[in-house]
């Protein structure tokens, strides 16, 4: 059995943006990434693919390209945490000790959650970009739909970026007027929550332009089931409890999600499953010597990349300062993250806010309300070389200080 200084769990943007500074802090032997899965993705990029606009291809790597080369890559799963041992198990049985242990494994997606979904997923124009072989087929039965209901579906759970339902949506209606089956076609959003974006600021501006494209957007729409066969899916009315059918032929599901089981199981998670974190300083509120950040932990903002390039800053000087025995005033995290809503090909609204205050916390000195191309090809062409060249290397922590130097010309607004 081996012991390392510090153990990280998952080689996603939140393991490998932690692990790469600190292993090159510590040298070789000291840090060590439990990750089990043979490719990393860049989950961001699967709208695009979706949407027909990027290959697959650009959105993967194998493991072994990204993992930080002072790091030790254990390539298996972790079953259990001890905290109390500070030790973690392995599927294959061993035990890695560690002084210090960051958590990062991602969200669960509970395919299962949806009766007859998990059959259906891939075919017959059941689709998932939450997914990464449904992804591939999203464009390819958006091409091939020739009218009648395209339906689109938000989860009545926590999910990784809460965006992504709607930018499938926006970019799919786009499709078929561009195919010249819009006028033959009902684009129906069916989602379990009370409104179409959880931040009032960009909300409004969505529903309006949802209004002016013609979705019909259902709330408190609960996906329950998919009947492949009758091409039916069944929907629970959270108001009132009621069932609701409706026939499809074209349905991307973004399907229900939660925290990963074995944390769920374990004594650092809290009463939903995640992990249990100050949401100032991401150190485990029991646990002073684990730290997690991403879509696992119980951080009170949406699970986005964007918000981990903040979270990964703030956990990196806390940890740092303990390594080093430095008593330091503790960085805290803002609760940054960005939902890039892609409206179309060439049209994006940036939406930038702290998820704790809801309160936007914009880059750049413009109202990031207003349809931009200039956004769509930030996000689409430079923001995917930012997350592999510096996110992964631990070399970018987020948009704050380019924020601050719009600062003195940024125009005052009254929301
Ligand atoms: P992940 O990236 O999920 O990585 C977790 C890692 O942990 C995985 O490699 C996994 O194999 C590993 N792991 C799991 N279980 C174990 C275990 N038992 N032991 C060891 N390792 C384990 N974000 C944005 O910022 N902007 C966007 O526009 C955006 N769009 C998105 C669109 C889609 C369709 C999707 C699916 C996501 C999108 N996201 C977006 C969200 C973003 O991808 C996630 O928030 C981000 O990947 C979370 O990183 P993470 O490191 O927390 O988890």
């Amino acid at each position: 059995d081996q012991k390392f200084k510090v153990v990280v769990v998952g080689g996603g943007p939140g393991g490998l943006s932690v692990s790469s500074t600190i292993s090159n802090l510590l040298g070789k032997n000291q840090v060590a990434v439990i990750e089990p899965a043979n490719h990393h993705y860049y989950q961001p990029l699967w709208t695009y693919v979706g949407g027909g606009l990027k290959n697959f291809s650009e959105s993967v790597k194998p493991m072994g390209d990204v993992m930080p080369t002072n790091a030790e890559w254990i390539q298996d799963k972790v079953t259990e945490f001890d905290p109390e041992n500070n030790t973690v198990k392995l599927a294959d049985g061993q035990t890695v000790g560690y002084d210090y242990l960051v958590v990062a494994a991602g969200i669960q997606v509970n395919w299962d959650g949806v009766k007859g979904l998990k059959e259906a997923l891939g075919k017959d124009g059941v689709t998932s970009n939450y997914d990464a072989d449904s992804v591939q087929k999203t464009y390819k039965f958006i091409q091939e739909f020739k009218g009648g209901n395209a339906l689109f579906t938000f989860p009545n759970t926590p999910l990784k970026c809460p965006g992504a339902p709607t930018k499938i949506t926006f970019l799919a209606e786009e499709a078929f007027r561009l195919n010249g089956v819009r006028d033959k076609t009902n684009v129906i959003y069916n989602t379990s929550a009370g409104k179409i974006f959880g931040v009032d600021h960009y909300g409004r501006v969505l529903q309006q332009l949802a209004n002016e494209r013609n979705i019909n957007v259902n709330f408190q729409h609960e996906l329950v089931e998919i009947n492949a066969d009758n091409h039916q899916a069944t929907f629970r009315n959270n108001a009132n409890q009621e069932l609701k059918s409706f026939e499809y032929d074209f349905i991307h599901v973004a399907p229900p999600q939660g925290a990963p089981k074995f944390i769920k199981e374990s004594r650092l998670a809290d009463a939903a499953g995640f992990v249990d974190v100050n949401k100032d300083t991401l150190r485990h509120n029991k646990y002073k010597n684990v730290f997690a950040l991403g879509d696992c932990s119980n951080l009170p903002t949406s699970k986005t990349a964007a918000a981990i390039t903040g979270e990964s800053g703030v956990l990196k000087k806390n940890l740092i300062a303990d390594i080093q025995g430095k008593k330091i005033e503790q960085a805290v995290y803002d609760g940054y993250t960005s939902c890039p809503l892609i409206v179309g090909r060439d049209q994006l609204i940036l939406a930038e806010f702290s998820g704790y205050t809801g309160k936007p916390l914009e880059t750049f000195p413009v109202d990031q309300r207003k349809i931009s191309k200039v956004s769509q090809y930030l996000n689409k062409e430079v923001i995917p070389s930012i997350y592999w060249n510096f996110l992964l290397k631990g070399t970018w922590t987020g948009p704050s200080t380019v924020r601050s130097i719009f600062d003195p010309v940024r125009p005052k607004r009254d929301e």
